[in-house]
């Protein structure tokens, strides 16, 4: 079964059908990657499954029981990490309170750690995921777009979420650093999440997706597997 499930699935503004009639399916193991042009509905889609807005319409299931997140808290306190495109950290703090931020939620006893406990937690973790960063005390403001995003996946992956959202993660980066990142989508893929990738680049969707769905104007117009899209049948 699924992890996370849309069936159906509307939001309404007003009389702005956001979103109408959206079902998809997020697996354990599989990068599923959102494209659409603006205007589609994939921020409103994000909102729905972080907790930021509720749906009008239809039904979300997690391990196949309906749920609703009424607060990103309720989300995040069920596995949905939700890494957004410019706010990934808090940028004044420093990078191993980032680390550890929120997620009392999901691991209480974090919250009894020493500070020299919780840094080295974090070192370890960060240098299993490949990331080295030389002052943990250093505020996060300084790191590169890529280096808050790859933190915010590993931290995601440590602290046990099922599913991770990640909000255009490459749009404002060049060549290098999207490497980088989409290296660390595969990472959290392999670590068994359920990855949702919001792009509008169809070069680095294909380059790391399992399942790709289209949105337009509110509706998926595309919902297809990997071995669906080959030209050799
Ligand atoms: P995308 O992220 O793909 O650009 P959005 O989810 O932001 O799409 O928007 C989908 C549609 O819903 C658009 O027509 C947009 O104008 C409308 N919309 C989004 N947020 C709001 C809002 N808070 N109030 C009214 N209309 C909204
Ligand atoms: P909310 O999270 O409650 O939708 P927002 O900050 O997204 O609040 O938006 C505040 C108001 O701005 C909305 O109620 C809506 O009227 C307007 N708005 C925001 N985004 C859009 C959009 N993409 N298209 C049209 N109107 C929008």
């Amino acid at each position: 079964t699924p992890i996370l499930a849309l069936d159906g699935v509307g939001k309404s503004y007003g009389n702005v059908h956001a979103l109408r009639g959206v079902s998809l399916k997020v697996r354990q193991g599989e990068v599923t990657c959102v494209l659409g042009d603006n205007g589609a509905g994939k921020s409103t889609l994000i909102k729905i499954i972080s907790g930021l807005h509720e749906h009008t319409d239809g039904t979300m299931t997690l391990d196949g029981a309906e749920c609703r997140f009424p607060s990103p808290r309720a989300a995040q306190a069920s596995g949905i990490a939700t890494v957004y495109q410019d706010l990934a950290l808090a940028p004044l703090m420093s990078v191993w309170r980032n680390f550890f931020l929120g997620n009392e939620l999901r691991k209480g006893p974090f919250r009894t750690l020493d500070i020299a406990r919780m840094k080295q937690i974090c070192d370890e973790e960060l240098a299993k995921m490949g990331i080295i960063i030389p002052d943990l005390d250093r505020p996060v403001g300084g790191l590169s777009g890529g280096q808050r995003q790859c933190i915010a996946i590993a931290r995601a992956i440590y602290f046990g979420a099922r599913v991770i959202i990640l909000d255009e993660p490459t749009a404002a980066l060049g060549v290098k650093q999207s490497g980088v990142v989409l290296r660390y989508i595969v990472k959290a893929r392999d670590a068994g999440l359920g990855v949702i990738f919001i792009t509008h680049n169809p070069h680095h969707a294909h380059l790391v997706g399992n399942h790709f769905v289209i949105l337009k104007l509110g509706r998926v117009v595309l919902d297809a597997h990997r071995d669906e899209l080959t030209l050799e049948q």
